[in-house]
């Protein structure tokens, strides 16, 4: 039956009439435009997703010149090319390639963390245990479709080259809408419903791990932390600011590493830095035991203080005078 050099007619995808399928397909599965999806369905969700940046940027990479798709520019070669026979460059090359050479409307970070961190739930679900509940995933992708839509809309649809190419690369995108509001939607309700239980902590409420969300309120009770959001489950508040550095004490005095530094309020060595509700692109110094905030760290005593002696930014009072009565 199958004769060779002849394309089955419904495996025709040009790249981005493929990278809006993949689109299409991702928050279809992650939206849960019919009921909350199953962890099943969020799997595809993410596979599909990191797939769609894949193919979109580098669709329009294609657009603008063959050659930049490929890892070794130099070594195009247009034969290779249109047989696939070639590495393609990685998504954060793809991105620098966009904004110098393409000049794209769309300013995008290059280390764009949405993207980074959609990398690795990838890497999560493809090779390791997955505990992430279906909520954090969908919590998680939100950044990252919001980007991809706008990146489409303003730097590709409008190079679409084909007249057939546009009209159904636009019918692909009102479907990535209307399913990507459904999702904002649900997510944005959960956020409501917690705005009461979020109220006052904004100083002590930190991000979570699984969904990224400011939902982790560190209220310095008797109980573990987790995440009001997603349900995630820190343990107790020293354990969270080892998980939210991506250590644990264990693994850290096995290496030869420190424990974390130590409160001066109730004690505990659970101080980290880290951004919190109130301030969340600048880190601050927390106790994830107490939730008490602090100025800084004394390097020397490792001591978390509001006691900095100014002009010398880590040193606190006391070891400051120490140091002092010695000379
Ligand atoms: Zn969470
Ligand atoms: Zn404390
Ligand atoms: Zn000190």
């Amino acid at each position: 039956m199958s004769s060779v050099g002849r394309q089955p007619k419904d495996f025709h995808f040009p790249a981005l009439t493929n990278g809006l399928d993949f689109l299409v397909s991702a928050v279809d599965f992650l939206s849960g435009d019919n009921g909350q999806p199953e962890p099943r369905d969020v799997k595809y969700g993410v596979l599909h997703l990191q797939a769609a940046v894949e193919t979109l940027l580098k669709a329009r990479l294609e657009m603008h010149d063959p050659e930049l798709v490929w890892t070794k520019i130099a070594a195009f070669d247009m034969r290779k090319h249109e047989a696939g026979d070639f590495n393609s460059c990685s998504v954060k090359v793809a991105l620098e390639r966009l904004r110098d050479t393409v000049q794209i409307a769309s300013a995008i970070d290059p280390e764009e963390d949405s993207l980074t961190e959609l990398g690795k739930l990838r890497n999560r679900i493809m090779h390791f245990g997955w505990k992430d509940t279906v909520v954090a995933v969908q919590a998680r992708t939100i950044p990252v479709l919001d980007l991809l839509v706008g990146f489409v809309n303003t730097d590709v649809l409008p190079h679409a080259e084909e007249a057939t190419e546009a009209v159904s690369a636009e019918r692909q995108m009102e479907q990535v809408r209307t399913s990507f509001k459904h999702l904002t939607d649900f997510i944005t309700h959960r956020m409501r419903a917690l705005r009461g239980e979020l109220a006052d902590y904004e100083h002590a409420t930190a991000a979570c791990r699984s969904c990224g969300q400011f939902t982790v309120v560190i209220d310095g009770g008797a109980h573990d932390l987790a995440c009001l959001l997603c349900g995630k489950q820190y343990g107790t508040g020293k354990d969270a600011a080892w998980e939210l550095i991506g250590s644990s004490e264990h693994v850290s005095i096995k290496d030869g590493g420190s424990a974390l530094n130590g409160c001066g309020s109730c004690g505990d060595y659970a101080v980290i830095s880290a951004p919190l509700a109130n301030s969340p692109e600048v880190d601050a110094w927390i106790c994830f035991a107490c939730g008490s905030t602090f100025e800084g760290v004394c390097t020397f005593c490792e001591q978390a203080t509001d006691d900095i002696v100014p002009t010398y930014e880590d040193i606190c009072g006391n070891c400051f005078q120490i140091r002092f009565d010695k000379f």
